[in-house]
């Protein structure tokens, strides 16, 4: 996911590294200087970089359609921001304890008082609150616990808004360069601020279900008109959908996100949903006339590539629904385009959603090819059956998307065949 540096990245760096270059005159250790001022000046320097991946974390839970291609879409953003909260927190308890041996040689007592010191140093006890605040709504997310229930753990995480706040506030308190500091929590709090207050209101598109097909038991392809503004995608790109009816068992008013399985340029949209859960569920019945709202599109699945090298596609179970988009647009051009071999790793032929359309498909398309590979009767997929349907396998462009055993299997075996790890290309429908 990060072999190329994206646009977005360095940004990201910038941002980062800013307050640790403006910080290093006033914090660096003096030559000849002894191991407790070396520390002290790693504990400083910690607490600065610490808090500049809290906030930049906090830009990067942003969601604006388009912004996430600089990089290389919103899965690779989630992977960013999760990397920045954890290393803020590491970050954080280094600064602490750093600081505290920093003070150790003048006393036992004097390390317990930097970290620990008397209550109207308010703002040491304002970062401990921050630090404790992290604990609770980082602990779910790095599943301590083992795995959160989705909507509970993203109702905790919002005490991320108080953590960094009192974390901005330690360190206003305490630093020079406040200037700085304020620029960049504005640009934390500008991204939550749309992500949270404005992106419902304005982001958003109007959609009403237009039809709901079933294509196997718990699971529908459900086919969304427009109400207004109209969405574009390209194919392979997900986006959020919010269903409003107040007869929906579950899932009213949340947003979850869905692969679009129309192809580009359709008058409507349309998506595979597999009940997966309640909100999930609730969906299959939903009733046609249903209004819903749309956010996205976001990802950059296909456009991770050589658009002209051949292609090789490996959907399994429901991770079929970028492909399904891939294939319904080679069929809006026939002819055109790269050689693509699909070949779809289902359970058994009534989970082989789609099969029939994709099979149509590739009859009409001289460049397209769909095969089948049922688990129940051959066991996991093996090189023999890929080769036998695609020969040159280490010389195309893979995609990949479909449960996290299926994708690590196919990535062991498409290594152990010769193709490049640079072209290969995941999607999971987990961000969590
Ligand atoms: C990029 C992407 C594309 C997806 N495309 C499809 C698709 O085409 N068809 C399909 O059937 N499913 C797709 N999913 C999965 C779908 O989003 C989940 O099945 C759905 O959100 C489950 O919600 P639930 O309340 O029914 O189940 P829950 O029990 O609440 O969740 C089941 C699991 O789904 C994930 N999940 C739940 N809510 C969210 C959310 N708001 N954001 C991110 N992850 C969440 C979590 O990992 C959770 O553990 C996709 C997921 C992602 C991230």
């Amino acid at each position: 996911m990060f072999r190329r540096i994206r646009a977005g990245d360095w940004i990201v760096v910038v941002l980062l590294l800013l307050p640790v270059l403006v910080a290093w005159p006033r914090w660096w250790p003096r030559p000849g200087a002894g191991a407790a001022e070396v520390l002290s000046a790693l504990g400083h320097l910690a607490g600065v970089l610490g808090l500049s991946a809290l906030l930049v974390g906090a830009m990067l839970s942003v969601r604006l359609p388009g912004l996430d291609r600089w990089f290389g879409g919103l899965p690779r953003i989630w992977t960013l921001h999760r990397i920045l909260g954890f290393a803020a927190f590491i970050l954080i308890m280094l600064h602490v304890v750093w600081l505290a041996f920093g003070a150790l040689p003048i006393s036992p007592e004097a390390a317990i008082q930097v970290i620990f010191p008397p209550l109207e140093h308010g703002a040491v006890w304002i970062g401990w609150g921050a630090l404790a605040l992290m604990l609770i709504f980082l602990a779910p997310t790095f599943q301590f616990f083992g795995r959160p229930h989705y909507q509970r753990w993203k109702r905790l995480h919002l005490l991320s808004v108080p953590a960094f706040l009192l974390a901005f506030a330690h360190a206003v308190m305490l630093v020079e360069h406040v200037l700085l500091w304020w620029g960049l929590a504005a640009l934390a709090v500008a991204a939550v601020f749309w992500r949270k207050v404005l992106s419902p209101r304005l982001g958003r598109h109007d959609y009403t279900v237009d039809a709901v097909t079933a294509l196997a038991s718990n699971v529908v392809e459900i086919t969304l008109a427009p109400r207004g503004r109209a969405m574009s995608h390209a194919a392979g790109q997900f986006m959020y959908l919010t269903p409003h009816d107040p007869g929906l068992e579950a899932g009213r008013g949340e947003e979850h996100p869905y692969t679009i399985s129309s192809a580009p340029g359709e008058d409507v949209v349309r998506v595979g949903i597999k009940a997966l859960g309640d909100a999930s569920r609730a969906l299959q019945t939903v009733t046609p006339g249903t209004a819903v709202q749309i956010e996205g599109p976001y990802g950059q699945f296909f456009e991770r590539c050589e658009p002209q090298r051949r292609q090789l596609w490996f959907g399994g179970g429901i991770g079929i629904t970028p492909f399904v988009s891939g294939a319904r647009a080679l069929q809006r051009e026939p002819g055109g385009g790269p050689d693509v071999t699909l070949i779809y790793l289902a359970n058994r032929p009534d989970r082989a959603y789609y099969m029939d359309e994709l099979r149509e498909i590739a009859q009409g398309h001289p460049h397209f090819d769909a095969q089948i590979h049922y688990f129940q009767d051959r066991g996991p997929v093996d090189e023999a059956f890929i080769r036998a349907h695609c020969p040159d396998l280490a010389e195309r462009e893979i995609y990949i998307c479909g449960p996290p055993g299926m994708v690590y299997h196919l990535m062991g075996l498409l290594s152990r065949a010769g193709v490049p790890r640079g072209r290969i290309h995941t999607e999971a429908f987990d961000f969590l």
